[in-house]
């Protein structure tokens, strides 16, 4: 049967990752592999077909706070290192990513699900911060200030700001670890990284090239499995300066809360409710792509993707039909299939959650134009889903769908549209289409986000910033202002300059 070949197929790819060292099941620490220090371990899954794909070391406190200690006897010489040394050793494990791209990508494909070349896709994005930051690493200046007494001189250094504790989700299994890391390691921190327990192989894959690029022992640590535990022990440790998360709202929270014992700076990238608006003077097969690709990409599984698609009046039933005869053309499948362009969701409760969504809007009113169910294939596919006549009254316009489902919201003004917009606690990415200038200016300074596309779908590059306002985080990734969330401030004052 097709399900039987498709699911020969992953078995084969991690027969063949097995032989080749990437696929690893123990944690990082110190620089060594090792296991559970109780034995105990958790099953990965491969979400396409459901079979277990390893059994991965299930650490707790214990290997945290062993962790913590590697990387704080590492952070001692790491941080002391120049910035040119820095920057080889960078250098080097960026040029192994690329070299491994494909098993990496195959890796992902496994344990996540998206389509092997949407796979292969994260890995050079997920690259590419190693490769700006191995960059980045060399230019870090401080200041010299104008005195405001001639006896006095005054500088600004930029030091790194030691041990960070790294805690990341599962849709993008390779890009949210080495966004964090990257800049991490070229400011001179050391890094605990706690990946997600449904996706661990990937992160324990870039580690282990990690190690032969020559990133010291303990510099960077992986250690996965009790969440919750592993959390209160990097949170807790006064040796861990920085907390740097991306995942749920409500675990974001919880994770800032817990920071205050012991003041720890804290980055969150969190969930979105990303608004893909429509005005009437865009380009049709402009705005069909863009919000095709913002919406679709990864199944839906993305904080920026387009979560609500608002549509002005006049061009409300055009994009409706061009829309929905685009999301049509979808290959939902096994993502080792050969043009497959949706995977499955990541588990039954991903499943459960857009179902719920769906049937909460249908009972409110909404019409389904396309989808609406789960997929024909089982598993955890579901069907690409286009709804019209969404309100303001459903869950899927309040909260984050993380599914294939596109909800077409209506509205009359430039103004409407901005209030519903804005109508949200989430703030990370907004899309907007429309061929006017001043309109693309205007609506994109009256957006309460951190990011706007303007007659773009996918936005996100190592070398501009990613963060978000109100309820969707603090901080920003990539680029410049990346590194600064890995720097602590020293102002040094010479006095007495005058004396002979
Ligand atoms: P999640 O919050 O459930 O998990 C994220 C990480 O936190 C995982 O590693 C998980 O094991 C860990 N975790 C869970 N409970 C914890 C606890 N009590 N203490 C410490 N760690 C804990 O999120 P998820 O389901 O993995 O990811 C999906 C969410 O992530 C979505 O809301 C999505 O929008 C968001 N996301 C945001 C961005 C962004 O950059 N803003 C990027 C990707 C995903």
């Amino acid at each position: 049967s097709q399900s039987r070949q498709m699911s020969m197929d992953a078995r084969s790819v991690s027969e063949k990752l097995r032989n080749s060292g990437l696929l690893r099941t123990q944690g990082l620490i110190g620089g060594k592999w090792i296991d559970s220090y109780d034995k105990t371990t958790i099953k990965v899954n491969n979400p396409a077909t459901g079979e277990i794909v390893a059994d991965v070391a299930c650490m707790g406190v214990r290997e945290t706070n062993d962790a913590i200690a590697s990387s704080y006897e590492a952070f001692q010489s790491w941080s002391r290192r120049t910035a040119g040394e820095r920057s080889k050793v960078l250098r080097r494990w960026f040029d192994l990513l690329v070299a491994h791209k494909e098993e990496l990508g195959q890796l992902i494909t496994l344990e996540q699900g998206k389509p092997l070349k949407e796979a292969v896709g994260e890995v050079a994005y997920g690259a590419s911060f190693i490769e700006y930051y191995a960059e980045e690493a060399k230019r870090v200046y401080g200041d010299i200030i104008p005195p405001n007494s001639s006896d006095r001189r005054l500088l600004v250094l930029k030091q790194p700001v030691g041990v960070v504790g790294a805690i990341t989700p599962w849709n993008f299994p390779l890009a949210m670890i080495t966004r964090k890391v990257g800049p991490a390691l070229a400011s001179g921190c050391t890094v605990v990284v706690k990946p997600s327990e449904l996706t661990p192989l990937t992160a324990l894959a870039a580690a282990e090239l990690a190690l032969q690029a020559g990133v010291p022992p303990g510099a960077l640590n992986v250690v996965m499995g009790n969440a919750p535990e592993i959390g209160d022990a990097l949170l807790s440790s006064p040796q861990v300066r920085k907390i740097t998360f991306t995942g749920s709202t409500a675990v974001g929270k919880k994770l800032m809360a817990a920071a205050a014992p012991t003041v720890k700076k804290v980055s969150l990238e969190l969930g979105g409710n990303a608004p893909s608006i429509i005005f009437d003077d865009a380009d049709l097969d402009v705005a069909v792509k863009g919000t095709l690709a913002a919406k679709f990409r990864n199944s839906g599984q993305t904080c920026v993707c387009a979560n609500r698609v608002l549509v002005q009046d006049g061009i409300y039933d055009k994009f409706a039909e061009a829309f929905s005869e685009a999301v049509q053309k979808l290959e939902v499948g096994d993502g080792f299939k050969e043009g497959t362009t949706q995977g499955p969701l990541i588990n039954d409760a991903a499943i459960q959650k857009v179902d719920s969504f769906v049937q909460d809007a249908v009972s409110k009113g909404a019409k389904i134009l396309l989808g609406g169910k789960k997929h024909s294939l089982g598993m955890t596919f579901y069907e690409p889903t286009v709804i019209r006549d969404v309100t303001s009254n459903m869950i899927m316009s309040k909260e984050e769908i993380f599914g294939p489902v596109a909800p077409l919201i209506r509205f009359k003004t430039e103004e409407d549209a901005i209030r519903i917009a804005n109508d949200t606690i989430a703030g990370l990415a907004a899309y907007i289409f429309t061929n006017s200038v001043q309109r693309s200016w205007r609506v994109s300074e009256a957006l309460e986000y951190g990011l706007v596309g303007v007659n773009e779908g996918i936005i996100s590059t190592e070398v501009a910033p990613f963060g978000g306002v109100k309820q969707s985080g603090l901080g920003r990734e990539g680029s410049k202002y990346g590194m600064d969330e890995y720097h602590e401030i020293k102002y040094i004052c010479l006095g007495d300059m005058n004396r002979q």
